[in-house]
């Protein structure tokens, strides 16, 4: 008897878990018809769907076609036109190389493929199910290929049941469409769903282009950028600041005219909108990124939406110059003032309000608990910023026991003190209130950020923060990459109360969540948390808990533009004033500013 227990998986089974790869849900396939059709340089794409794609994903183009050896070839696994050896990927300029598609769109439906070049009289046509060769013949048809993909994942159904809803289909379908059109002006593109056509987009410019997808009026809500650096060309369009709009859904970035997600990239476009738009609007953009393919690497992902550059920081240094010029041309910012750090908030510079230099002049080192500086706080008040500080702080280890209970009165008539503060809300954003001869302002919503890291860094072992258990567990689906990430730090995020497991392939369940969070977007935060600890590990190298501790604090915390009731802001205060370091944010942003009378006296020149 043979005892070996390894064995070569069947062509048919390895074909379709490494479908799985290529293939998630309709739109996978579009994309990746799409691709193609571009590759054979089709000038007329026209893409029919059924049900979402479910039942029928068909793009028909006008390219080069495909000899009778070809269109059998095509199906094989690695089989590809586009490279021949290793070095031709550092030169890649098609979108497809891998040569995996095709044979995994064949691996989990039913697919026909009718193809003929320019030079031939008749084409072909061939039949492929569950990647089983069915037949090939000859057939009248156009130059160009058509596939047609039938009944996606009709060979796994666990698959096929995981699919969403039509409506939540089409859409992926349409985003990736989009995503293909944008880029190719050149080429006209028909979209047709359940015979009803969708979107008819002519060849035309970026402009047209942009302007059929979403309606004219956004023409003059666009600026455009075209800037050569040699090492990277940027070109395109971005938002008027004043049209800025509270969702994130049209930004867009390509490279080399492949559509890539890249956090990097979309930290420098709202790095060049600080201080011109409010929290909680997005700019629109249409960015195109052109740089030798040598200084990419686009190969991370398997869906290939993901981008390396060689050198990160100086693309971002570039994108951040070339849009604020634009906007600057646009006389949309500005002109002065780009290279400070100061904190301007435009939005709060009116018109007719006489205004001599924007800037604001307080010291950001300053800090009201440290007295070393004498010139900024009267020695009266600096008993009390003192006392104040020592009473609320739970864990100042320097203090002699004598003094204890001195501390411990001090406390409670300043706790009450503290509780007695006047404060109000100014535009939904800056709690005022007095302190002792000074105004005190300070920015909520960094303060409540500030409160919420120091209330999860301090978590350890043995005090796990509990978790509540949700109703109805929900799953995240990720990409491979950000699957990784969150699979790394489970630990770390059960320590901090979110109870999650692995799910499957890029895919996780969250049982529960910290109790102290609620109502909140499970998923959306979640995203957020991961975006902002990428974007931390770049900026700082921190330690995983720090950093997760950061991220949640920026994405869990009270937005400006909420309406405090005056309990709540004192309640706030005196948590921020509770804070080992109330003055600034983890990631070293001022919190408080503080003015004193004197400075008032000096501006009314008493
Ligand atoms: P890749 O695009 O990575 O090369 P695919 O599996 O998507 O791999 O396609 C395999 C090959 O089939 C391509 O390299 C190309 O030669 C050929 N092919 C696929 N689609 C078309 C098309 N629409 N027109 C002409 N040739 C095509
Ligand atoms: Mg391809």
């Amino acid at each position: 008897m043979i005892n070996n227990v390894i064995a070569l998986l069947p062509d048919h089974v390895a074909n379709q878990i490494a479908a799985g790869e290529v293939v998630q849900r309709p739109a996978s396939v579009v994309k990746e018809l799409l691709e193609n059709a571009i590759d054979a340089g089709a000038t007329h794409i026209k893409l029919i769907i059924k049900d979402a794609g479910k039942t029928l994903i068909q793009v028909i183009d006008n390219g080069k076609g495909m000899n009778p050896f070809d269109a059998r070839m095509c199906f094989e696994r690695h089989a590809t036109s586009k490279i021949s050896s290793a070095d031709d990927l550092f030169t890649l300029t098609t979108k497809g190389f891998r040569g995996e598609a095709l044979a995994s769109i064949a691996a989990i439906s039913q697919v026909e493929l009718k193809t003929k070049r320019e030079e031939d009289v008749v084409g072909q046509q061939l039949i492929i199910e569950g990647s089983k060769f069915i037949s090939q013949a000859e057939c009248q048809t156009a130059t160009g290929t058509s596939f047609t993909v039938k009944n996606l994942f009709y060979n796994i159904p666990a698959r096929r049941n995981f699919l969403k809803n039509d409506q939540i289909e089409q859409k992926h379908i349409i985003d990736e469409l989009e995503r293909v059109a944008i880029p190719h002006t050149n080429i006209h593109f028909i979209f047709q769903s359940n015979s009803n056509e969708i979107l008819n987009l002519p060849a035309g410019n970026l402009l047209n282009r942009i302007k059929s997808l979403l309606g004219n009026y956004i023409q003059k809500e666009l600026i455009p950028i075209a800037e050569d650096t040699g090492f990277v060309k940027v070109n395109g369009f971005v938002s008027l600041p004043e049209a800025a709009v509270k969702s994130k859904k049209e930004q867009y970035f390509f490279v080399n005219n492949r559509f890539v997600r890249n956090p990097f990239l979309n930290h420098a476009v709202y790095e060049a909108y600080k201080e011109l738009i409010s929290y909680q609007s997005h700019p629109r953009y249409f960015l195109f990124l052109q740089l030798d393919p040598k200084h990419i690497d686009i190969n991370i992902h398997p869906t290939k939406t993901e981008v390396k550059f060689t050198d990160d920081k100086v693309v971002y240094m570039l994108l951040v110059s070339s849009i604020k010029r634009a906007l600057g041309k646009a006389n949309a910012a500005p002109s002065i003032d780009f290279e400070s750090n100061h904190s301007v908030d435009f939005n709060l510079v009116s018109n007719n309000r006489l205004v001599t230099a924007p800037t604001i002049t307080y010291n950001e080192k300053y800090n009201p608990f440290n007295f070393s500086n004498e010139t900024t706080l009267q020695k009266t008040n600096k008993q009390h910023w003192e006392n104040l500080y020592n009473g609320f702080s739970t864990n100042n280890s320097e203090l002699a026991i004598e003094e204890k209970n001195n501390e411990q009165q001090a406390f409670q008539t300043l706790k009450k003190e503290a509780l007695d503060f006047s404060v109000f809300q100014l535009n939904l954003k800056y709690l005022v209130t007095t302190f002792n001869n000074n105004v005190l302002v300070i920015d909520q919503q960094r303060a409540h950020e500030r409160i919420v890291y120091e209330h999860y860094l301090s978590t350890k072992a043995q005090t796990k923060i509990a978790s509540q258990q949700l109703l109805f567990a929900e799953q995240l689906e990720l990409s491979a990459n950000d699957f990784g990430l969150i699979k790394n730090l489970i630990e770390e995020f059960k320590l901090l109360g979110f109870d999650l497991d692995v799910f499957g392939k890029n895919s996780m369940i969250v049982n529960g969540t910290p109790v102290d969070l609620q109502d909140f977007n499970i998923a959306e935060t979640i995203d957020g948390i991961l975006e902002t600890y990428k974007l931390n590990t770049i900026d700082a190298k921190l330690e995983k808990h720090d950093n997760l501790c950061r991220a949640i604090a920026k994405n869990t915390c009270t937005k400006y533009g909420k309406v405090l009731e005056v309990d709540e802001m004192k309640q706030l205060l005196n948590h921020l004033f509770n804070c080992e370091n109330p003055l600034y944010t983890a990631n070293g942003k001022v919190i408080i500013m503080e003015t004193n009378y004197l400075e008032i006296d000096k501006f009314f020149k008493r």
